[in-house]
């Protein structure tokens, strides 16, 4: 709370300072939350606009809703620059926030005890990370990972529960999106018992391209053995025989796809079929 009052002080002491209410440029407010480091880049108080967009329209299950329930939650977001490498839940933590993401990719992984991870789902912005607080989970089941960074709007539990309880639209989206979230770790656990790690790595940076932004990723190789289940080794050799086809670009941690069509045919099955579940349950906005 204390943390919360001092980011509104700070921001209006930025606004104010500034005077950019009135053209809709804001600054960061540079605040540091705990235990996740969240950096806080500018408070809600019906504030989701930065720069002249509506940042909310990139989360596609937000721009989904109709406008009399999205007017009613835009007051009660905060926009957040989230990093790479940080963690929006640990396993067993308590689920205080749902996080919609406009332009980074959040991984969430299961371990084992504690050393052995696989990735178990990937989220960009055409979903959310904490939906299984409409099912009733009041702690996380896995790690939620930030692969990307970028931006993401976030919304307390309660309030996404009391608004889910008004609107049976918002139900609907949200609980269409956590089925094909589901889907696709079931989907992910066959992958990784039978699928070969150069299959899977092409899978898995397909899904990430769809997510991404930016025509580059920043990715170390500890990272996809880590997401893959696997040793480094592997995933290097599995990353230079994709790379030997032309069909990707890997220098430094640095992924640049070369060949989208090919990664698809040195992909495994799982790909197709993930991305035809995600386009099965896509959220559309309501046609009145
Ligand atoms: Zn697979």
């Amino acid at each position: 709370m204390i943390t919360i009052k001092l980011a509104l002080i700070v921001s209006n002491i930025l606004f104010s300072s500034q005077g950019t209410r009135a053209n809709r440029r804001y600054i960061h407010a540079g605040v540091q939350y705990q235990p996740s480091q969240i950096t806080v880049c500018c408070f809600a108080g019906g504030v989701v606009l930065e720069g002249s967009e509506n940042r909310w329209q990139e989360n596609q299950l937000l721009a989904a809703l109709p406008e009399k329930e999205r007017s009613r939650l835009i007051p009660q977001l905060e926009i957040l620059t989230l990093f790479a490498k940080e963690t929006l839940y640990e396993a067993a933590d308590e689920l205080n926030y749902v996080y919609f993401p406009l332009d980074c990719i959040v991984v969430l992984i299961s371990s084992v005890e504690s050393k052995a991870t696989v990735e178990v789902g990937l989220i960009g912005n055409e979903g959310l990370v904490g939906a299984p607080i409409l099912m009733g989970a009041k702690h996380s089941t896995n790690q939620a990972l930030i692969l990307t960074e970028g931006k993401a709007l976030r919304l307390p539990a309660a309030a996404i529960r009391k608004e889910a309880k008004r609107s049976s639209r918002m139900r609907e989206i949200i609980l269409n999106y956590a089925n094909a979230l589901m889907a696709q770790s079931a989907q992910l656990a066959a992958c990784h018992r039978y699928h070969t790690p150069q299959a899977r790595l092409a899978r898995l940076l397909l899904m990430i391209d769809d997510r991404m932004q930016s025509p580059e990723l920043r990715v170390t190789q500890d990272l996809l053995a880590s997401l893959l289940g696997t040793r480094r080794a592997t995933v290097t050799e599995a990353a230079r025989q994709i790379q030997n086809s032309q069909l990707i670009q890997s220098v430094r941690g640095r992924i640049r796809l070369l060949d989208r069509k090919g990664l698809e045919k040195a992909a495994c099955s799982c790909y197709a079929i993930i991305s035809s579940q995600q386009l099965e349950t896509k959220a559309r906005p309501e046609i009145s």
